[in-house]
């Protein structure tokens, strides 16, 4: 029998490999299924801007043969799996969301890359993201918004907006995103899925097109805590390209997932809470009840640094983006303007190329670090950031996790937010805080609104537990069902 489409829709990596072990489908047959289904869903949510059949077909076969030859094709075999387009893929165009790099072809492949193919992986293709990861609704990609699967009008979440849309649409069983201010987390939660943002410098950023780099992270999305859990064992890990990247081993997460969260502190930071009368945070409060009854202990924590978040990630996101953007001139990987002199063409490339959000992102932080300004904003941000660090320390001393919402509402109307760019920071405001920290975070589904929005809850805990995180997540899937489209 041959995988049909719409088994790929509800397929988890275990079921994936139960179906390869009792041979009722290949892997290849699985690859070609779920690239025709994501090619006929696409025109809905527009959450690929590529496929790549072929190197999903090579992948698949080469987890066939290994299987025919009894040998083990690995932890990820024959699983569909999407690539946010701003992770790069060797012969396979990397865009980046942005004209500028509409032909780049890159000549290697991300660490994360070859480590899930070498787990068995099958990317079947690279996902729509805001242009270099800069946004919170998908809408400043330059190839068009990822509309949300569950409302067409509405926005997918940013700036992975395209891998959440594509795995709460079933066309992929996992996929990897990126995240510097809450681009995982945001738009797991405007579509219903699980994304988690791990630990800073536990993934690779090698291959990785650099945003804000002391911010990004790689991060994964599944439909299931164990899925989201699975990718991330594979791609975790030292990385000889990535002097960031963290030596810490990496624990088997699946053996922590035995639902035994009985006696774990929680911490509900104030901060977080007021001013949250809305439909997110009943389902937020009902999402706590249900850890209460798991027999999770709940205390009222503070974080008081948060309010100075949104302006200290402004500024050093931009600041920071603003010297990894300076490379796009026109000389390598871009398309490049015609000019008559060298510093027209820069200016021409740059004005064409760029988008009106980066273009901003670059001003705001040139002016940051400039001579006379630096010590006023760049360095008080960077001092801010250690007492936003601070505060989870203190807190991770009395308690074992956090919980928190993701996001201030669900999805919102496409084009609702684009003209107002300060009310779209704003809406950072809850997931930005662990990226400054530098600690695990990931949003869970935890039900619907009456319009049938999903809404997720964010769990956060300390460097490297993301083990103590999934346990929790996993707990509290079991409890509440999940958001299944
Ligand atoms: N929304 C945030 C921003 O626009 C976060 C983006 C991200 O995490 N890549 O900067």
């Amino acid at each position: 029998m041959s995988a049909t489409a719409s088994s790929v829709a509800s397929l988890t990596v275990e079921q994936v490999r139960k179906g390869l072990d009792a041979r009722e489908f290949s892997a290849v047959d699985l690859a070609q299924s779920a690239l025709e289904f994501a090619q006929a869903a696409n025109p809905k949510t527009n959450a690929y801007l590529l496929f790549s059949p072929e190197r999903a077909v090579e992948a698949a076969k080469r987890v066939d043969r290994m299987l025919a030859a009894g040998e083990d094709p690995g932890p990820l075999a024959g699983v569909p799996i999407a690539v946010k387009d701003v992770i790069v893929t060797k012969g396979v165009r990397t865009t980046c969301g942005s004209r500028l790099l509409e032909r780049y072809i890159p000549p290697y492949d991300a660490t994360a890359v070859t480590r899930l193919e070498r787990a068995g992986g099958v990317i079947i293709g690279k996902t729509n993201c805001d242009e270099f990861a800069m946004g919170s609704s998908n809408e400043n990609s330059a190839f068009g918004p990822v509309r949300n699967p569950w409302a067409a009008d509405r926005v997918s979440g940013g700036s992975s907006g395209g891998s959440a849309a594509a795995v709460a649409q079933g066309t992929a069983v996992v996929a990897l995103g990126s995240d510097t201010g809450g681009s995982v987390r945001q738009p797991a939660s405007f579509c219903g899925v699980v994304g988690v943002t791990p630990t800073y410098g536990r993934v690779s950023r090698y291959g990785l097109v650099a945003f804000a780099s002391s911010l990004d992270h790689i991060g994964t999305f599944g439909r299931t805590v164990a899925d989201a859990a699975l990718l991330l064992q594979a791609v975790a890990g030292r990385d000889e390209c990535d002097a960031t990247s963290a030596f810490a081993p990496v624990p088997d997460y699946r053996a922590q997932l035995d639902g035994n969260v009985r006696g774990l502190k929680i911490g509900l930071p104030r901060e977080y809470f007021e001013g949250l009368a809305s439909e997110t945070g009943d389902l937020i409060m009902k999402g706590v009840d249900a850890l209460r009854g798991l027999g999770c202990e709940i205390r009222e924590i503070s974080l008081p640094a948060t309010k100075y978040a949104v302006a200290c990630y402004y500024i050093i996101a931009t600041a920071e983006a603003s010297s990894n953007l300076a490379r796009y001139d026109g000389v390598r990987y871009t398309t490049r303007a015609e000019a008559e002199t060298l510093s027209d063409m820069y200016r021409s490339t740059r004005g064409a190329g760029f988008g009106a959000e980066c273009k901003r992102r670059i001003m705001l932080g040139t002016y940051v670090l400039s001579h006379g300004y630096y010590d006023a904003y760049y360095l008080k941000a960077q001092k801010v950031r250690a007492l936003i660090a601070d505060d989870f320390r203190k807190a991770f001393a009395e308690v074992d996790a956090i919980v928190t919402p993701v996001s201030p509402s669900p999805a919102f109307k496409i084009g609702e937010k684009i003209d107002d760019p300060l009310e779209m920071y704003l809406s950072d405001i809850y997931t930005i805080t662990g990226d400054l920290a530098g600690i695990p975070c990931m949003s869970v589904p935890c039900g619907k609104t009456a319009a049938g929005l999903p809404v997720g809850m964010q769990i956060l805990t300390k460097h490297f537990d993301e083990a103590g995180m999934f346990r929790l997540a996993e707990a509290f899937e079991r409890r509440v069902v999940g958001c299944g489209l």
